[in-house]
């Protein structure tokens, strides 16, 4: 797996809780043209400098002799482009009251160094389908703008956003057909019901469709559940993933006792289902939630 070093070319607020953080100084830096790509940050602690690891295919990190190891991050990469030869990226960074991301963001300064591996992205809609729906928190707007950016006159878009500040709507240009509903709710402990009901909530077609979602992860599994176990739905008509987790620490804590099960069984039906992402995704599924995850 590649790595790369960026430095930090300058950062800007883009709403009332989201900044955006250039990153420049790439020679190169690849884009897959998905438009959900994200990509990891290795953000090295404070008053370090940035260490890069190797990592193989199989995830094997691994460090020079001494080297203090960077935080990894993810995020969606909102706008990737070329200026005088060079490759800039933006990312746009929910600050929430705290977290190692959210620091870095409110206390980085240009020059700063962080590292990335290269990006990858879910969104798989055909490029001609009629309809969508998107739903998505402000950790999912990033990749939402972008999708809507990339769309065609002749499709239709549904959107949901669910947000704590009326403060984080942000303009959402699009040359597709877009119907926005921005619902704010009291509290972040609301986001989870309230995304995964612009899903359920909604009649959806039978054909000619894609639903994306990102956002709180309960939420993801909510909706994925829906659409695969009581609608049947394939694999190929959605995606929905989980950025963030409420009361992480909670889930992280329970996910250190069982890592070892959940990494056998997850093995074993990876072997069990080949190619099938979406039997896999369901098995998955369910392991957590045999282990109360
Ligand atoms: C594919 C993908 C793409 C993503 N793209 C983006 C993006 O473009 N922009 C973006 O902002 N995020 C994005 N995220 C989500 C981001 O990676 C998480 O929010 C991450 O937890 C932030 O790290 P942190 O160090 O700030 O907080 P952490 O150290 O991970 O968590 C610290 C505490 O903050 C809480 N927390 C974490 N995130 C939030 C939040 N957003 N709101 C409220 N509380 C939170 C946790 O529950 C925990 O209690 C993406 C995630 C994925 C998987």
């Amino acid at each position: 797996m590649k790595t790369y070093t960026a430095t930090v070319l300058g950062s800007r607020q883009l709403s009332a809780h989201l900044a955006t953080v250039t990153l420049g100084g790439l020679d190169d830096y690849p884009t897959t043209g998905i438009p959900d790509e994200y990509v990891r940050v290795l953000i090295p602690p404070v008053g370090s400098a940035l260490a890069l690891p190797q990592i193989d295919e199989a995830w094997n990190i691994s460090y020079a002799e001494g080297a203090v190891e960077p935080d990894f991050r993810v995020y969606t990469i909102s706008d990737h482009r070329v200026v005088d030869g060079r490759v800039q990226i933006d990312l746009d960074i929910a600050l929430h009251d705290q977290g190692v991301g959210s620091d870095w963001v409110r206390r980085c300064r240009p020059g700063d160094e962080v590292g990335l591996i290269e990006p990858h992205g879910l969104y798989a809609a055909p490029s001609d389908v009629a309809w969508q729906l998107l739903v998505a928190d402000i950790t999912g707007l990033p990749a939402l703008a972008r999708i809507l950016r990339g769309l065609s006159p002749q499709q239709k878009a549904v959107v949901h956003v669910v947000l704590t500040d009326a403060g984080d709507e942000i303009a959402l240009p699009s040359p597709a057909d877009v119907d926005v509903t921005w619902q704010v709710v009291a509290k972040e402990t609301d986001i989870c019901e309230t995304l995964a009901e612009a899903v359920t909530s909604r009649d959806l077609p039978d054909a000619d469709r894609y639903v994306w979602l990102a956002g709180e992860a309960r939420a993801s599994r909510a909706v994925r559940r829906h659409l695969r176990r009581e609608l049947k739905w394939p694999q190929a008509d959605f995606y929905t993933c989980g950025y963030w987790q409420i009361e992480a620490e909670k889930w992280n804590a329970r996910y250190e006792e069982v890592a070892e099960v959940v990494q056998k069984k997850s093995a074993e039906v990876q072997r069990e289902v080949g190619d099938d992402q979406g039997a896999y995704l369901d098995a998955l599924d369910d392991i957590y939630e045999s282990v109360g995850l």
